[in-house]
């Protein structure tokens, strides 16, 4: 039996492969090379003891992806291959659309013809939109505020009543919707790492700021109703992440379906975060502070209760500090990302 990983080459998918592989596992890792990282999975094929299998697909192409999950005995399919820029989105939302909801409707057409039993979706808390309260569990009504949010939370709806079809005509079909917060960090190998272009997550811009690769990073918005008046954010180790996925992969029994929201239940502010990178990477940079960015609420962070009490999961990466070291030691290694 095999593992197919939708998204295999991109920054979170690449380390589910790097932990599926050393846990033994078959995988199939399927990515159309859009956003993905064809080096990724160069450095990714000597991992042992598991077997890669890689095709430069797109899970639009149905006939493909069965093909794929008919040769290799796919049984389980961690779903990563997603478009995933909240600004982007808000111009450009057919594509949105098109990549994430309506990718993911042929990826489980595919499941369905091919009879797979397993499938861990990488959701996002961005279908909560505004969060009435802090910290958020998973009962936060799910009213997303940008196309990529909803775009996400079709994909949970179309789970919800296949998964309910397949119970009713007795297929052993199971599934979790997994709502992450901010991920970030990368291998602590720095076998594979984060590199996104354009960059604009919080961490790997400042960490490029220090590095001196951008000339300044800018605070958006220091009047929020925070205690330092930016943003808070929950910021969870991409390793810990995976590590959610294999605990939820290996509990889902047929019939289930199970939502959780990762991240570590704690939040940090952009100016914490600030601090975090001057005191692991040592060095000084230019901090300016600007406007606001449109559509960022004040404050996300989890309750992470639920995966906790049900699975005994709980992050490993608690401390800001450590989350950042394995960040810089990718950028570090890699200031042009995979190309150097
Ligand atoms: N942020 C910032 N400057 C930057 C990038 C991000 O102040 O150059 C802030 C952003 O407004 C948000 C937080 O950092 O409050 C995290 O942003 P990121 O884009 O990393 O993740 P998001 O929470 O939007 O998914």
């Amino acid at each position: 039996m095999a593992v197919m990983v939708t998204g295999g080459a991109g920054y979170i998918g690449s380390h589910a492969v790097k932990r599926l592989l050393e846990e033994g596992e078959t995988v199939v890792a399927v990515d159309n090379l859009f956003r993905g990282h064809a080096e990724a999975i160069d450095a990714l094929g000597a991992v042992k003891p598991g077997t890669l299998h890689f095709s430069e697909t797109d899970i639009n192409d149905k006939a493909a992806i069965v093909d794929l999950m008919t040769r290799h005995s796919v049984d389980t399919v961690m779903h990563f291959a997603a478009l995933a820029y909240v600004g982007e989105s808000v111009t450009e939302p057919l594509r949105y659309y098109r990549n994430n909801a309506a990718g993911a409707l042929s990826l489980i057409e595919a499941c369905d013809e091919v009879g797979i039993q397993k499938l861990v979706f990488s959701s996002t808390c961005a279908t909560y939109g505004e969060p009435p309260k802090v910290p958020m569990a998973e009962d936060t009504p799910q009213s997303p505020i940008n196309p990529y949010g909803w775009s996400k939370l079709h994909v949970e709806h179309i789970l919800k009543d296949y998964a309910e079809a397949c119970r009713v005509a007795g297929k052993p079909f199971a599934y979790a919707a997994l709502r992450y917060f901010n991920v970030a960090g990368s291998d602590p190998e720095t076998l594979i790492g984060e590199d996104h272009e354009p960059e604009t997550h919080l961490i790997p811009v400042i960490l490029e700021a220090a590095l001196g690769t951008r000339d300044k990073i800018m605070i958006f918005g220091t009047d929020y109703d925070t205690p330092d008046g930016t943003c808070i954010r929950d910021y969870i180790h991409v390793c810990d992440l995976i590590d959610a996925h294999v605990t939820v992969m290996n509990a889902l029994k047929p019939g289930d379906e199970r939502f959780y929201n990762l991240g570590i239940g704690k939040g940090y502010s952009v100016r914490e975060i600030i601090e975090s990178v001057k005191r692991v990477t040592g060095k000084e940079f230019t901090v300016e502070e600007a406007d606001r960015r449109p559509g960022d609420p004040a404050q996300l962070f989890a309750d992470p209760t639920k995966i906790n009490t049900e699975l005994n999961w709980s992050a490993s990466f608690t401390d800001i500090d450590e989350i950042v070291r394995t960040a810089y030691r990718w950028f570090e290694s890699h200031p042009n990302g995979y190309t150097g």
